[in-house]
């Protein structure tokens, strides 16, 4: 598809999700939110590095929970997928994501749930918490292209409401997982919330998961293939909270959002998409968003699982002559 066609039908179905005239932005964020209420972007970049963007797309939102699958990517690649497994489960919760959703040994379900985030940003190696800081900053702005920063005025909000993440690092520090100081760790986790990106930068970041972990634009690999899979993996099953098995059914891609509003979705191979729009379901995800993708699937045939057939199996109306 030519650029200006995926101009011309992005811009199309942001029209149409514009529609949607309800949600509400997080009730702790609603002050910083108010003047994003009915911001919305959607941007696509390809494999091939080519970059489209519509709507809002180079305004600056937090990361938010995006950040969790850029984070447990770090961790693996830091790490290793032993070491990573042995701290962050790969199970889905259906609970919401700031549950307390724990195995019995105590491994958080999964990374992309509050728990499992806290967990992977430990894992990141560093002297000190600065350290982490450091070096998720310096490879999520690799992954956009860009110098990111963090909000001050978002990291200020999280911090005042930060007891329930404060909470869940005890809890993973009583159970023996968290061995760092449980409360720079959490700050490490709110830091990560409140990167700032526009909507097109994400999509940049989502295209280096499209290209398997190399970044389209620059050509730097920033990931083994083998992140990648881990991580897209956890982000089809686990990264829509307590909706992704209706997401998985509806859209069919790797998907992340954040309660910025912001949504971030890979199509291995093709392309990282991503969206925004602050206005929020009961899950704590883009209503907007969803529908922006919802429709994005149908048009481009995005799911995952849909029906190939890549040996051309014999007597098939396409096997080859
Ligand atoms: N910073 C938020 C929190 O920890 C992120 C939650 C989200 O984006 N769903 O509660």
């Amino acid at each position: 598809m030519t650029e200006p066609r995926v101009q011309d039908e992005l811009t199309e179905v942001l029209e149409e999700a514009r529609e949607i005239g309800w949600g509400d932005p997080a009730d702790y964020l609603r002050d910083i939110q108010r003047r994003d209420l009915d911001a919305l972007a959607a941007a696509v970049c390809r494999t091939d590095g080519e970059v489209v963007g519509v709507g809002d797309h180079d305004r600056l939102l937090a990361l938010q929970s995006v950040s969790k699958a850029f984070t447990y990517a770090v961790a693996l690649q830091e790490c290793g997928l032993d070491r990573v497994l042995d701290h962050i489960g790969v199970e889905p919760t259906g609970e919401a994501f700031n549950e307390l959703s724990q195995h019995e040994d105590g491994r958080p379900f999964n990374p992309l749930i509050n728990a499992g985030a806290i967990m992977a940003q430990a894992l990141i190696p560093g002297d000190s918490q600065q350290d982490r800081d450091a070096l998720l900053l310096d490879r999520y702005s690799a992954l956009a292209c860009a110098q990111l920063e963090v909000n001050e005025e978002v990291l200020r909000a999280e911090q005042v409401r930060g007891d329930r993440n404060f909470a869940l690092a005890h809890m993973l520090a009583s159970s023996g997982m968290l061995t760092h100081d449980p409360h720079e760790v959490v700050q490490g986790y709110l830091r990560q919330c409140s990167v700032e990106v526009t909507t097109t930068q994400l999509a940049v970041m989502g295209a280096t998961f499209a290209g398997g972990g190399r970044n389209p634009v620059t050509g730097e690999r920033i990931f083994d293939e083998r992140v990648v899979q881990q991580t897209l993996s956890v982000m089809l099953t686990c990264g829509m909270y307590d909706a992704s098995g209706r997401w998985v059914a509806q859209v069919g891609i790797p998907a992340k959002s954040g309660v910025s509003g912001a949504m971030l979705g890979v199509v291995p191979g093709a392309l990282g998409l991503a969206s925004w729009s602050p206005r929020l379901d009961g899950h704590g995800n883009s209503i907007r968003g969803v529908e922006i993708f919802r429709r994005l699937s149908d048009r481009w045939d995005l799911h995952v699982l849909r029906h190939r057939d890549p040996l051309g199996h014999p007597g098939e109306p396409n096997e080859p002559a």
